[in-house]
């Protein structure tokens, strides 16, 4: 019974099931750092979207990114541009079959299960596992890299007659969109 499960074998559990995944991750034609840039790419704002903030999202070295980015973009799955007005930093995105390679993400079947089991067990599992990851990375100080929502920087709002969002980055001082509000941040501060 999941009641009589105790906090050890709660732990066992998350750690058997992200080797599931990393073995189906292995067994793609994608190494797990290559998934795991994939997916970052996928969720994070446009002000994040560069080597350096992967490099702390992922807690890697920049010789890992950096051989991360290159087999990426020889398959075809990410580029790399000019970042408009700084010359020596660089606009990460993925391409049209980077974005149609992640419908083959390995955690995608963890997703349509979890999916799957109902409203009850997503709310369960969302308070828990957002608990969880909060507390190991405050106690690890570790970048939040949360979204504009629960940032100190956001004012929702802030830009009502900006075309280019109705929203407002105290930071950057540029509006932002309700769909980029929803992305992870590299600059995230928690409000
Ligand atoms: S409000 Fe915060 S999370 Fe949103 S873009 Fe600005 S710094 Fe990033």
């Amino acid at each position: 019974m999941a009641e009589d499960l105790t906090t050890d074998d709660m732990v066992v559990l998350l750690e058997r099931l992200s080797r599931l995944v990393r073995a189906h991750e292995h067994a793609s034609d994608l190494n797990p750092a290559q998934w795991e840039a994939l997916r970052y790419l996928s969720r994070c704002n446009r002000f994040s979207n560069s080597p350096a903030a992967l490099t702390r999202y992922l807690s890697a070295t920049k010789g890992t990114i950096s051989q991360t980015l290159i087999a990426l973009e020889r398959k075809g799955l990410v580029s790399k541009a000019p970042r408009p007005g700084q010359a020596r930093s660089v606009v990460l995105a993925l391409t049209d079959d980077g974005e149609a390679k992640l419908r083959d993400d390995p955690w995608q079947q963890v997703s349509a299960m979890i999916e799957a089991g109902g409203a009850k067990t997503r709310k369960r599992l969302a308070n828990g596992s957002q608990k969880l990851v909060a507390k190991i990375i405050k106690s690890r100080g570790l970048p939040s890299f949360g979204s504009c929502d629960t940032c100190r920087y956001f004012r929702e709002g802030g830009a009502p007659d900006d075309v280019k969002g109705k929203h407002w980055c105290l930071l950057f001082e540029e509006p932002v969109t309700k769909t980029q509000a929803r992305k992870i941040c590299a600059s995230h501060d928690t409000a």
